[in-house]
């Protein structure tokens, strides 16, 4: 019997082992990962996860149910530590190998570190449930009173809004000149950026880090390149995230930024897939490749994948969705911030909401919007591939 064999249990991996099935994949799916948790949802933990009074739960991606009335094969607290592509078999950390006819790599990303040498207790970074419970347990101590988070991206305000809405003095510390330079205008930065600093956010813009105090083994200054020292309990970096492309590399996969994959995410090897936050591909609505994180992107991916695993038709594309919770605002974004030549805002709908259209010559490339929820499905149909 075929065998599919995914390395990645995330939003990426579980989505390819479910549309597999609902495409009518008779082979065996193995869905490997090396946590230890049911699949689960990794945007709570940076929002609700923070605040929640008691212990939270994790949201599993689906019950343990499914994968069992599914026939896919759930492998948890597994690690994969090499791939041979030419006698078709994986090889785990224990020893143990397994066949494969078809490879899914659904490895994630992993958090980019500071460059700095050894670990100083109270820096934390965000990726997996351990590192959230960490994080929440350290805002809960009675003694962290300031708080100060590097890198003002989507997860870095986060972070800033669940602190302050526990009490904390918060400042936020970016190297670019506004927040969430990467993924959105400017129009929608800073009427978020205007907000949290209504709300107790300070925020340091064009700003390096130099290096940081200590009060013994933990941070108590983060020191900054123009002689600032902000005082700091706890220190949160959001400065990105990195490819897991180890196994793909060493495979002698081509990667660059993420494992570089084609229109149906196929490898530079043809029985192999990579889907989600690690692999690098061209997209309808940008031009040149692109890697992205978001779980619209990584149940996007797995379709297209499973489609191609079935020789299927690839779904319709779909532009590319992001949403994130800042206080009390609901931010939401379509298509790609990037290559627009101007940016239309409607901010008069009602004080705490936004509209904005970013367009290319006649062409919609991106909207965002801040507390419009019904308006996402709406714009979503207005922004056309750019070819
Ligand atoms: C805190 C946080 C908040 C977020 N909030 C949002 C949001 O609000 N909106 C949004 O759209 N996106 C959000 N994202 C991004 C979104 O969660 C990711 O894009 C998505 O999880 C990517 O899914 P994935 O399956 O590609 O990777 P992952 O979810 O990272 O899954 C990959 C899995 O593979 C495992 N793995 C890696 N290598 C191996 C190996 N060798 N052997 C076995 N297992 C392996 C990893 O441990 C991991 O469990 C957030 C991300 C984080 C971290």
């Amino acid at each position: 019997m075929d065998t599919t064999v995914i390395i990645g249990n995330g939003v990426a991996g579980t989505n390819a082992a479910a549309t597999l099935r609902k495409n009518g994949y008779e082979g065996a799916i193995k869905l490997i990962g090396d946590e230890v948790a049911l699949p689960y949802q990794r945007p709570p933990l940076s929002k609700t996860w923070l605040r929640e009074p008691g212990r939270p739960s994790p949201t599993p991606i689906r019950p343990l149910s499914f994968f069992q009335d599914n026939r896919i094969e759930l492998m948890r607290a597994r690690r994969v530590v090499s791939i041979d592509r030419a006698a078709r078999d994986i090889l785990f950390s224990d020893g143990n190998t397994m066949k494969f006819d078809t490879l899914i790599l659904a490895t994630g990303a992993s958090p980019r570190r500071l460059d700095m040498q050894g670990d100083l207790k109270g820096i934390h970074y965000l990726r997996g449930l351990g590192d959230s419970a960490g994080l929440r347990q350290a805002l809960a101590c009675a003694d962290c009173r300031d708080v100060v988070i590097i890198g003002a991206g989507v997860i870095g305000l986060e972070v800033a809004s669940a602190a302050v809405d526990l009490g904390k003095t918060v400042t936020v510390i970016e190297s670019a000149a506004r927040a969430m330079a990467r993924v959105a205008s400017p129009a929608t930065t800073n009427f978020v950026t205007r907000k949290l600093t209504d709300a107790g956010v300070k925020f340091l813009f064009n700003q390096k880090v130099k290096g940081f105090g200590t009060a013994g083994d933990h941070v108590s200054t983060v020191n900054l390149g123009d002689g600032t020292e902000v005082k700091a309990d706890l220190v949160f970096a959001g400065i990105g995230a990195t490819p897991n492309v180890k196994l793909a590399q060493a495979a002698g996969l081509e990667c660059d930024n993420g494992i570089c994959v084609d229109q149906d995410m196929r490898t530079s090897d043809p029985k192999i897939f990579a889907i989600g936050d690690c692999a690098r591909s061209d997209n309808k609505f940008a031009a040149g490749k692109l890697r992205i994180e978001t779980v619209h992107n990584a149940i996007t991916q797995a379709q297209v994948a499973a489609a191609a695993i079935c020789n299927m038709e690839s779904p319709a594309p779909v532009p590319p969705r992001f949403w994130s919770d800042l206080k009390d605002m609901k931010v939401q974004a379509v298509g790609i911030a990037a290559g627009y030549d101007l940016v239309r805002s409607d901010a008069s709908q009602n004080p705490l909401s936004l509209e904005v259209h970013l367009t290319r010559g006649e062409r919609l490339v991106a909207t965002e919007t801040v507390n419009l929820p019904n308006r996402q499905s709406i714009l979503a149909k207005a922004i056309s591939p750019t070819v």
